[in-house]
């Protein structure tokens, strides 16, 4: 991507935007296309196709999408699925309307089989029944997936699809009800430590186990993945019927009791945890297989416990009235 290049970044208020928007701007790229969902309702077909008949973006980072956590997931499936079918078809139909040179489309690996193997390879998109508590999101994800590799087929365009794991770092959700798990824990440790609170309540068995990745790292990803040279950018569209799918991940996993450890330890709170089982664990593990972009040349960097003080550091400087 040139410096001056016209980069279009769906959803750059949210974590995952936003960090991509800063490693934009922190690597000289300034012709930068931003607008918020006031601005652009992205689930507007009409508006969608006058924004980009105008601007004409050179490539697109599709950032933008209705995310949650498990307890979100579970009670709004209808938005989950409605609102991300809209603003994914809308941004890559348009974005092959108007001759975007690349495209890169972000899901989680919420997309994989409940029950796949670990850790979970590319080729296992759409090989088992999927778990049900994100399965409107994940539908919606996969029709995503689906869409490039068919534009790809049909119309040449070059549109890839990415999947992160857990992603975690400034910017995230902190809201107890919608959040996922890291926010969470984060807002409850320090509360319950402001409070002198006896204990924090962590969600289901703490046996399920979870890989996490700082936003930087995904960002760094990102940047990697639209900068790479045409033959190797053009080697993961290649088959015309395996998916034009990458996974960004970290290559390790904590279980879901570690990591509320880790999270206490670093907001400092001396109290017990008490674990809710009336609440849903979803599917035990979701491991990357992270060969494929090893191989290409690309690692995350910031290891976990690094990337929780500078998260809890983030939350407590920018949250201090709560989310
Ligand atoms: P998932 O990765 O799609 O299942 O989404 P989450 O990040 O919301 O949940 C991951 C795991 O953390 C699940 O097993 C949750 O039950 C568990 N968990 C424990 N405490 C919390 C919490 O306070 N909030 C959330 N969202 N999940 C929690």
């Amino acid at each position: 991507m040139d410096k001056q290049a016209k980069i279009y970044v769906a959803g750059h208020r949210g974590l995952v935007g936003s960090a991509i928007v800063r490693r934009l701007l922190a690597e000289g790229h300034d012709n930068l296309l931003l607008v918020t969902s006031r601005e652009l309702d992205l689930r507007n077909q009409a508006a969608v196709t006058d924004f980009f008949k105008r601007e004409k973006p050179e490539y697109v980072f599709l950032a933008a999408a209705k995310v949650g956590g498990i307890e979100a997931n579970n009670s709004f499936p209808a938005e989950f699925i409605h609102d991300n079918l809209m603003i994914q078809s809308n941004i890559i139909h348009n974005a092959y309307l108007s001759g975007t040179r690349r495209l890169l489309f972000l899901g989680s690996t919420c997309i994989y089989p409940r029950l796949a193997p670990q850790p979970l390879k590319e080729e296992y998109l759409l090989t088992g029944p999927l778990e049900p508590t994100n399965e409107p999101y994940a539908i919606a994800k996969i029709a995503g997936i689906t869409m490039c590799r068919s534009y790809n087929r049909q119309f040449g365009t070059a549109f890839l699809a990415a999947m992160p794991t857990n992603l975690y770092g400034p910017n995230d959700n902190f809201d107890l009800e919608k959040s996922h798990v890291l926010p969470a824990l984060i807002r409850k440790f320090h509360e319950a430590k402001d409070r002198n609170a006896e204990k924090v309540i962590v969600w289901g068995t703490g046996e399920p186990k979870r890989e996490f990745l700082h936003v930087d790292d995904l960002a760094d990803a990102t940047l990697f993945l639209m900068n790479l040279p045409d033959d190797a950018y053009l080697s993961l569209l290649a088959s015309h019927f395996s998916p034009a799918l990458i996974n960004i991940g970290a290559g390790e996993e904590v279980s879901i009791r570690e990591l509320a450890l880790l999270v206490k330890n670093v907001a400092g709170f001396a109290g017990e945890l008490i674990f809710d089982r009336t609440k849903p664990d979803g599917t035990p593990r979701k491991l990357c297989d992270v060969t494929r972009i090893h191989d290409l040349g690309w690692r995350h960097r910031i290891g976990l416990e690094e990337g929780l003080r500078e998260t809890y550091r983030w939350y407590v400087e920018n949250m201090k009235t709560g989310a």
